[in-house]
């Protein structure tokens, strides 16, 4: 069942330490150009774990000019796709060789459960990068049979300086999904970290170094979304931006990015996405797929199944059935083993999910379980079901983002 609020009320001390709380810039940890800082909260009880140095235009342009020498001088151009390669197989090994370390940093500023950071965030973290090593040297062009007496021949070129702008909620696969295949290419970056989770892509770029990362190829920029971020956005020397949050940030970055050099934008954004329930499905295992489909990661996933769409002669047992696996639901300290669900990443989120619960019952949906906070500090929301819920419904259409299950009727 639920923990109970007191057990919530007493943290468990993170078996780590904060070391790295500066900028990456050309392979070295500098205070922001302004001196400021801001604190990185534990979404346990909202308090400080550290501060943290603010970059913001400044920090943003001594990062790219680090990136752009890097980029056309120095050992990185002249690197093969094969040594490329062999420096991301040893940043893989360190990060094997620091997992907890890692994953316990990964609990602390973003809240998930550690067996879940431990087991399979940091070693799919460690995964992608082989991966991606394994195409640094594979990816070959195209000689185009050419109906004329030429060759014709198209080749893959690296792009140049990547500005990178990832989210809080998995702050290392964001990393490595960003990370992992530019510098397979060959590119350089400038990654700007979600201002929630700033901690464990500071430790990781560094171990990155001690893998034979070249200075100045992979900069890191801690700092806010408008000031850090928008400032790389519309950066006239930045060559690609790679974007994953929101969609109403990803509209802005996708603005700055073509008024300023209209360099290419990638974008990964929101979703509402649906799982269905037929009525000849095996029930109780529809009920865990669709569990985890939203609950996972505290409901904090751009993929969660945000809409569970179920027929309606097995939809009286399947929400009764979701409703006492939702109340078996292990909520508390992600630092405690068997904990299935952490603290929301912030107030802000918390506030916006609980806003999202009150609209669900004001527009006639039916609350079948949870609906508040859990305790009385720290980011903790009660897992959540709404049945009877309906397309035009808010809840139905926008994405919440938190522990909050829609269940839809459908013939
Ligand atoms: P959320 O916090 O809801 O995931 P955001 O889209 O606000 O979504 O955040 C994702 C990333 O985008 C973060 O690194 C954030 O700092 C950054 N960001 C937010 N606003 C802007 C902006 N105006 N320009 C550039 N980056 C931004």
């Amino acid at each position: 069942g639920l923990t109970t609020a007191t057990a919530i009320e007493e943290p468990i001390q993170p078996p780590v330490q904060v070391n790295h709380t500066q900028l990456l810039i050309n392979g070295q940890f500098v205070d922001s150009a302004s001196g400021r800082t801001f604190p990185t909260l534990d979404p346990r009880t909202g308090e400080p774990i550290a501060h943290v140095a603010e970059g913001d235009v400044e920090d943003v342009n001594r990062a790219v000019i680090a990136a752009r020498k890097a980029f056309d001088g120095g050992p990185w151009p002249k690197m093969t796709g094969y040594q490329r390669s062999c420096i991301l197989y040893r940043f893989a090994d360190l990060i094997e060789k620091h997992n907890d370390e890692i994953a316990a940093l990964e609990t602390w500023d973003n809240g998930k459960p550690y067996e879940q950071a431990a087991k399979a965030e940091v070693p799919t973290l460690a995964r992608l990068m082989r991966y991606y090593a394994g195409w640094a040297d594979k990816i070959h062009g195209l000689i185009v049979p050419a109906d004329s007496p030429h060759h014709v021949q198209v080749l893959h070129e690296p792009i140049g300086v990547a500005g990178q702008i990832i989210p809080w909620n998995f702050p290392l696969l964001m990393f490595a999904w960003k990370v992992g295949p530019a510098l397979a290419c060959g590119n350089t970056i400038v990654l700007k970290t979600a201002e929630q989770t700033p901690l464990s892509a500071l430790l990781v770029s560094k171990l990155f170094h001690e893998a034979g990362l070249p200075d100045g190829v992979l900069n890191v920029i801690s700092g806010f979304g408008p000031t850090a971020g928008a400032a790389l956005a519309s950066h006239m020397d930045v060559d690609k931006l790679a974007f994953t949050g929101s969609t109403d940030t990803g509209k802005i970055v996708l603005e700055l990015a073509a008024r300023s050099n209209l360099k290419p934008v990638t974008l990964e954004l929101g979703g509402k996405s649906p799982i269905i329930v037929m009525d000849d499905a095996d029930i109780d295992q529809a009920v865990e797929v669709a569990h985890f489909a939203l609950f996972f990661n505290q409901g904090q996933c751009c993929c969660a199944g945000s809409r569970t769409f179920v027929h309606e002669r097995v939809y009286d047992e399947f929400v009764e059935k979701s409703k006492a696996r939702a109340l078996k639901r292990v909520v508390g300290d992600p630092f405690r083993k068997g904990v299935e669900q952490g603290p929301q990443i912030d107030e802000e989120q918390f506030s916006k999910i609980l806003h999202y619960i009150k609209s669900g019952v004001d527009s006639g949906a039916t609350l079948v379980t949870g609906g508040d906070r859990i305790g009385s500090k720290g980011y903790y929301i009660q897992p959540t079901i709404f049945s009877d819920v309906e397309d035009k419904m808010k809840i139905a259409k926008e994405e919440i983002f938190g522990p909050v299950q829609s269940i839809l009727k459908f013939k």
